[in-house]
């Protein structure tokens, strides 16, 4: 195998554990170079991709590479000027993803360049459009609420609030917005920002006493874009701040869109000003697709990458992969990768085996009884130690249901051993908590959703 193959395998495999954006912006233009006593040596195109593979995802690279070579202990970056042409990521796809950043707000001028790197600050990718979207009953109205606005922004639904579980394309609809306005106009003012991102850089930005530019430079936007906006609950200055940018760009009937893992009353320690603001507004959600939706998402995805897939192989992967799309997407792509690598057919038998550690992988992936319990509490703003403990409180009962419920549904745990594991409780405690909470999510579809939501962080938990 040369090294070219090597490094696209383990590229394969990266891909599959880190969100598509960090996959994106940290390895690009990334190769290997060579291989020294135990040490693989890549080249990387800047410091901070250095700086990256180096220490946050070496892990991940050495795992992956010792499928190949078993006496690789360490990850060693060599920065190279000229960016290596054979790479996958820059010949087929980066030209599409990234994008002319000239036409949006390059916030990045007024940040060091470490920042410029930060996750979250992306400009819009351009993979990201309704073209590409496929429309299920669980992003219908999400979608129809999206185009609408990219036809009219500013006047019918202001803001926009998308809300739904991890790798749903929450990101994907809000960004297609940004790229069709865009291709409207390519003078559109655009900024697109995590809520993490904006937060980190307000702290920045009052640091060095420039707050004031800070606001600025968020005023002559005509669309703004806040991703995953519950990061800011509970940060108070940043609510401030951001409620005095939503409310000037409001009134200048600038588009506003936002979203959020939860609907906005949900939102625990958002200011009650800025929860009104969000709900006066279209809120739509996206949930967990159906069987159907799935494989017509990855029909389209298989076309896209010129890949002929028997419609077997499709379904095998469509009702084994339950969690969410970014998942589904990160097994094909597996396959695509795999098969092409050692020129195997992708028919059922192949795929089986090359999916096989994903697939059935609750207890692989290392969920257990403790992580369970604390994405449980950590949802419902309880803790491990109340559901452990004796309280009979209503808002700790029923999140310790839930737990209970989960552990049997996902681990197949023993009802002794559930009732073992939260506070010492008799195994009918939890047999009746599952039978009760498994009752009501056929008939409770908000239960259901806080249930996917849960179940979705669960599993899709990045670095
Ligand atoms: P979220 O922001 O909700 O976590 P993303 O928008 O990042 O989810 O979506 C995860 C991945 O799944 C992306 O690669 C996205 O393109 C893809 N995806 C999600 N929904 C769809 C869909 N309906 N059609 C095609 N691709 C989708
Ligand atoms: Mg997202």
């Amino acid at each position: 195998m040369t090294n070219g193959e090597i490094w696209q395998a383990v590229l394969g495999e990266v891909e599959l554990a880190i969100s598509p954006a960090s996959f994106v912006t940290w390895f690009r233009d990334t190769s290997i170079i060579g291989f020294e006593d135990e040490r693989v040596i890549l080249s990387v195109p800047n410091g901070f991709a250095k700086e990256w593979l180096e220490n946050k995802y070496n892990q991940f690279i050495l795992k992956a590479i010792r499928n190949f070579r078993d006496n690789i202990r360490s990850v060693h970056c060599v920065v190279s000027t000229a960016a290596p042409k054979q790479s996958r990521l820059t010949k087929k796809e980066v030209d599409s993803i990234l994008t002319g950043k000239n036409n949006l707000i390059n916030l990045s001028e007024m940040e060091t360049p470490a920042q410029q790197f930060e996750e979250g600050h992306l400009n819009l990718n351009r993979r990201y459009t309704f073209e590409n979207f496929i429309v299920g009953s669980n992003n219908e109205l999400a979608h129809a609420a999206c185009l609408a606005v990219s036809k009219n922004p500013g006047r019918i639904y202001n803001p926009l609030f998308i809300y739904g579980g991890v790798g749903l394309g929450k990101t994907h609809l809000l960004q297609s917005i940004g790229n069709a306005l865009l291709s409207q106009n390519p003078k559109t003012k655009i900024i697109y920002s995590t809520s993490e991102f904006f937060t980190n850089r307000y702290i920045d930005m009052v640091k060095n006493q420039q707050a004031r530019e800070f606001k600025k430079s968020y005023l002559d936007a005509d669309l703004l874009i806040i991703d995953d906006i519950q990061f800011i609950a509970g940060k108070e200055k940043t609510q401030e701040e951001f409620f005095h940018i939503f409310n000037t760009l409001y009134q200048l009937n600038k588009q506003i869109i936002l979203s959020s893992d939860r609907p906005p009353k949900a939102i625990a320690t958002l200011e009650d000003r800025l929860r009104s603001r969000f709900e006066g507004g279209m809120i739509a959600d996206v949930t967990r697709p159906d069987l159907e939706t799935k494989i017509a998402i990855l029909q389209h995805k298989a076309a896209q990458r010129d890949f002929e897939v028997e419609n077997e192989v499709l379904h095998y992967i469509s009702s084994n992969i339950q969690n969410n799309i970014r998942e589904l997407e990160g097994a094909l792509s597996r396959v695509i990768v795999t098969c092409e690598l050692k020129q195997a057919e992708p028919n059922l038998g192949n795929v089986k085996k090359i999916l096989a550690d994903i697939i059935h992988s609750g207890r692989k992936k290392g969920i257990g009884f403790k992580q369970i319990i604390r994405s449980v509490a950590d949802f419902y703003n309880s803790s491990p130690q109340d559901l452990a403990s004796r309280s009979r409180r209503k808002d700790i009962v029923r999140p310790r249901q839930i737990a209970m419920y989960l552990m049997r549904e996902e681990l197949r745990a023993s009802f002794p051993g559930i009732g073992e594991e939260l506070g010492g409780r008799d195994h009918s405690t939890a047999m009746h908590a599952y039978e009760k909470i498994r009752k009501e999510v056929e008939q409770d579809e908000a239960l259901e959703q806080d249930i996917n939501n849960i179940k979705s962080r669960l599993y899709s938990q990045d670095v």
